[in-house]
C-alpha cells in the first residue's frame, strides 16, 4: 500500500494563518493515518514564489523578489514543526529542479502543438493574477477581490485547454471520487457545462519578470499557476523526457491533493487537462475544504482578524490546536473559529472526557492493583464484551471515516468509546469491588479492560494528536511504532506486571476570560483591561524564544493617530472615560484616564491609539481599541500624541 498526499504550495504573499495551518494539519493527519495503516506514505508541502504579487511585495519591502520569497517561505517552513506537521518534502517553485521540470513541460507541450501564440483581450484581475470570464464576475466585480478587472489586450501563449474539455467531463463523471466532497464535483461539472476557454500561460516580461522564462520565447515568463501546479510532479522527480525514477513511479498513481475551495478551478480543471496533455495519468483524488471564519466573520488581513498558528500552539498546545481544527470543521463546509469555541472543545472533550478517563483509570491502578497492569481476565461478562466490541468497532469506523476525510466523524467514533469507558467505570464501581477480597479477580478484570481500552484509543488519536498518543503509550509501556495491523485488536499488547504511572494530567483545563488572544488583532498588552485565555497549569513550550519583538511582530500593531471628538464619564466608574475618536472612521474607546483628565480637557486632543484590538466590553460599553499614555513614578499620566502640526486622523504610526 502506498499513499501520496499534498497541500497546495502556499503563496508567499502572506504569512501562515489558520487557513494554511488547517490544510497542512489535514494532510499531515492523513499521512500519519496512512502510516498507521501500514502504507508507505509521502507528504509534500511547500511554497509558491513567482508572480505579480510577489514582485510587488518585494518592491514594497525594498528587497529582491528572491529575498522576499526566501523570507516568507522560511516562515512557513519554520511554522510547521510547531504544529507537529512533518512533511517528507518541502518544495519551492524557485528550486532549480522544479524550474527545470516546468521548462521541459512547456517545451514538450509547445512542440506537440498544445501551446499556441495568439492575441487576447480580456478582463484581468490583479488579485487573481488571471483573466476572468464575464460569467465569473458579480456585479462587474471579481467576487474574490471586490474589484473591477481591467481590460487588457496582449499577445500571449495559450494552453489549448478547450481541447480536453470533453475528456475531463467524462473523466469526472465516471470517477465519482475524483473530486470530493460531491458539492465541489458538481460545481466543477456545472462550470464545464459551458465552453472552456484556452488558458493563457504566459506573461510578457514588459509586465512581469519574476517568473520562469518560456524556453521557446524569452520575451515571456510562465503564468504562476502553470508553474505552481507542476510542483506535485517535480517534487517526485518527474521528468517529461521519461527518466522519472522511483518516487514518481511509486507515488504518482496514488496522488491525493488537499486544497481550500478558493483554488478549486486551477486544481480541478487546469491541472487534469495539463496532465492529460502531458500524457500523465490524473491524480487519484482532490479533497476540497471550506473556509474558517473568525467569530462568524471572514478572516482577512484588512479586517485584522487573522489567526496565527503559533499563537494557537502557544495557547492550546499543538495537540489541542490540531484536535480543534479537525473536530470542529466538517471537511468541505465552512466553520467558525473563536477562542471560546476552542476552550469549550478542549475542556469538554480533552480535559473532561479523555483526560478524566485516563487519570481516573491510572488512579485506580495505583490504588487497587499496586500500580501495575493486571493479568488479562479469563472471563468476560456482557458489559465487558460491549466495551471490547465497541473498541474494535471504533477502529473500523475510524478507518472508514479517515479514508473519506470525515475527520470529525472519525473523532466522534473515538469519543463514543471514551464515554462508554467512563460509563463502564460507574457501572462496575471498582471502589466497591475493592472492599471485598473475593471480588479481586473482577476488580483486576475491570482495570485491565480499561487500560486496554485506553491503549486502543491512543492508536487512532496518534494521527490527530501525536504527542498525546505518545504520552499515553509511554505510560502504558506500549512499544512503537504505532501500527493498526498488529496493535489494532483487543488484547495481547499490554504486559501484565508492568508498572504504570501518570504524573499530572493529560490535559490541564483551560480557563477562559474574554477576548480572543489567538486572533491576531490583539497584540499582547500587560496593562490593558482586555481579558485573556489563561492556562491554570503549565503552559506548553513557548514558541517564541525571547522577549525581543521582531519587526514583523511590531508591524502587526495597527497604531494610528486619532482625534478625540467627544468624551463623557462612564457611570459608576471613577477611572473610565468613554471617548469618541476619529481614526479616520469614528469609534468608541474606553480609556482608564478619568482620574487624570476631565472629559472637557480631552476633546480636541490628538492621541495615538492601538486600532486592531478585538472589541472589549468595559462597564457595559464596547471599546474598540486602546489609547496610549505614559505614566511616571509618581503616578502622573500624560496622553500620547505626535509632535509638530496637525497630522490627519487615521495616519499610521510606525
Ligand atoms: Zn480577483
Amino acid at each position: 500500500m502506498k499513499s501520496y498526499i499534498t497541500t497546495p504550495i502556499f503563496y508567499v504573499n502572506a504569512q501562515p494563518h489558520l487557513g494554511h495551518a488547517y490544510t497542512a494539519v489535514v494532510a499531515d493527519t492523513y499521512n500519519r493515518f496512512k502510516k498507521l495503516c501500514g502504507s508507505e506514505s509521502r507528504f509534500q508541502t511547500g511554497t509558491d514564489e513567482h508572480g505579480d504579487k510577489i514582485a510587488a511585495a518585494a518592491t514594497d519591502n525594498d528587497i529582491t523578489p528572491q529575498a522576499y520569497a526566501d523570507k516568507i517561505s522560511g516562515m512557513f517552513r519554520d511554522c510547521w514543526p510547531h504544529l507537529l506537521i512533518e512533511p517528507d518534502n518541502f518544495i519551492r517553485t524557485t528550486d532549480d529542479a522544479h524550474k527545470k521540470v516546468v521548462g521541459k513541460v512547456l517545451q514538450k507541450l509547445y512542440d506537440a502543438g498544445d501551446i499556441v501564440f495568439s492575441d487576447y483581450s480580456g478582463l484581468y484581475c490583479q488579485g487573481c493574477e488571471r483573466f476572468l470570464t464575464e460569467k465569473e464576475l458579480v456585479d462587474g466585480l471579481c467576487p474574490d477581490h471586490q474589484k473591477a478587472p481591467e481590460e487588457v489586450t496582449e499577445s500571449n501563449y495559450f494552453f489549448k485547454m478547450s481541447k480536453y474539455q470533453d475528456w475531463l467531463i467524462r473523466y469526472i463523471e465516471s470517477n465519482p471520487e475524483f473530486i470530493t466532497p460531491a458539492r465541489y464535483r458538481n460545481e466543477v461539472l456545472a462550470f464545464l457545462a459551458e465552453p472552456l476557454e484556452d488558458l493563457c500561460i504566459s506573461r510578457p516580461i514588459s509586465r512581469l519578470t519574476w517568473g520562469i522564462p518560456l524556453p521557446f520565447d524569452n520575451n515571456f515568463v510562465t503564468y504562476v499557476w502553470f508553474d505552481a501546479l507542476l510542483n506535485y510532479l517535480s517534487g517526485l522527480g518527474y521528468d517529461p523526457d521519461g527518466e522519472s525514477g522511483e518516487l514518481f513511479e511509486k507515488f504518482w498513481p496514488v496522488a491525493e491533493h488537499v486544497i481550500a475551495k478558493d483554488i478549486l478551478k486551477p486544481h480541478a480543471i487546469f491541472w487534469p487537462t495539463m496532465l492529460k496533455a502531458m500524457g500523465v495519468a490524473p491524480y487519484r483524488r482532490l479533497h476540497v475544504h471550506g473556509y474558517w471564519n473568525i467569530n462568524e466573520t471572514k478572516m482577512s488581513k484588512s479586517i485584522g482578524n487573522v489567526v496565527r498558528p503559533l499563537d494557537m500552539v502557544e495557547e492550546y498546545g499543538a495537540d489541542g490546536a490540531r484536535y480543534f481544527m479537525l473536530r470542529e470543521m466538517s471537511f468541505g463546509l465552512d466553520s467558525s473559529f473563536s477562542s471560546e469555541a476552542v476552550v469549550n472543545r478542549y475542556n469538554s472533550d480533552l480535559a473532561n472526557d479523555l483526560g478524566n478517563l485516563f487519570s481516573r483509570t491510572m488512579a485506580m491502578v495505583k490504588k487497587f492493583t499496586d500500580g501495575v497492569v493486571p493479568a488479562p481476565p479469563l472471563e468476560k461478562n456482557e458489559i465487558d464484551s460491549q466495551l471490547q466490541d465497541a473498541a474494535d468497532e471504533m477502529i473500523q469506523e475510524y478507518c472508514r471515516r479517515m479514508d473519506d476525510f470525515a475527520f470529525h466523524q472519525a473523532l466522534r467514533a473515538v469519543w463514543e468509546v471514551i464515554s462508554l469507558a467512563n460509563k463502564y467505570i460507574v457501572e462496575n464501581a471498582p471502589w466497591e469491588l475493592a472492599k471485598d477480597a473475593a471480588k479481586r479477580p473482577r476488580l483486576e478484570a475491570v482495570i485491565y479492560n480499561l487500560l486496554e481500552t485506553l491503549r486502543l484509543i491512543a492508536l487512532p488519536l496518534h494521527a490527530i494528536m501525536p504527542q498525546t498518543a505518545a504520552k499515553m503509550w509511554e505510560i502504558l509501556h506500549v512499544p512503537g511504532p504505532a501500527d493498526l495491523k498488529t496493535q489494532g485488536q483487543w488484547g495481547g499488547v499490554l504486559v501484565s506486571g508492568t508498572s504504570v504511572q501518570l504524573d499530572g494530567s493529560l490535559f490541564p483545563r483551560l480557563e477562559k476570560k474574554g477576548a480572543d488572544k489567538a486572533v491576531k488583532n490583539s497584540p499582547k498588552q500587560e496593562k490593558s483591561a482586555q481579558g485573556k485565555v489563561k492556562k491554570t497549569a503549565k503552559k506548553p513550550a513557548k514558541t517564541v524564544e525571547n522577549s525581543a519583538v521582531t519587526f514583523a511582530d511590531f508591524q502587526r500593531y495597527d497604531l494610528r493617530v486619532a482625534n478625540i471628538v467627544a468624551a463623557e464619564k462612564i457611570k459608576k466608574s471613577e477611572r473610565l472615560l468613554k471617548l469618541t475618536v476619529e481614526a479616520p472612521e469614528q469609534r468608541t474607546i474606553v480609556a482608564g484616564i478619568a482620574e487624570y483628565y476631565s472629559p472637557e480637557e480631552v476633546v480636541g486632543k490628538q492621541v495615538i491609539i492601538v486600532a486592531n484590538l478585538p472589541p472589549a466590553k468595559l462597564m457595559g460599553v464596547v471599546s474598540q481599541g486602546m489609547v496610549l499614555a505614559a505614566k511616571d513614578a509618581d503616578g502622573h499620566l500624560a496622553l500620547s500624541t505626535v509632535s509638530g502640526g496637525v497630522i490627519p486622523a487615521g495616519s499610521k504610526v510606525a
